[in-house]
């Protein structure tokens, strides 16, 4: 999953729809941990502003 941090709000979210804890909130941004991330979709849908996009759809 990658992540537009330009559009991100900051609400938080994300983070606690993430099955992997792959996203971590930290002082100033969200951190996205690919490594983790198995592209299930949960933060694309629970992101107000749409700040999550998966490269297919680029
Ligand atoms: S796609 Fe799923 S696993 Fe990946 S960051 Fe989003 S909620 Fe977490
Ligand atoms: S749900 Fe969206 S706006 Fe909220 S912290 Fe996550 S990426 Fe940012």
């Amino acid at each position: 999953m990658k992540f537009n941090a330009e559009m991100c709000g900051y609400c938080g979210a994300c983070v606690s729809v993430c099955p992997n804890n792959s996203l971590e909130l930290t002082e100033s941004k969200i951190i996205v941990n690919e490594n983790k991330c198995d592209d299930c979709g949960r933060c694309t849908f629970i992101c107000p502003l749409g700040a999550f996009y998966s490269e297919e759809k680029i």
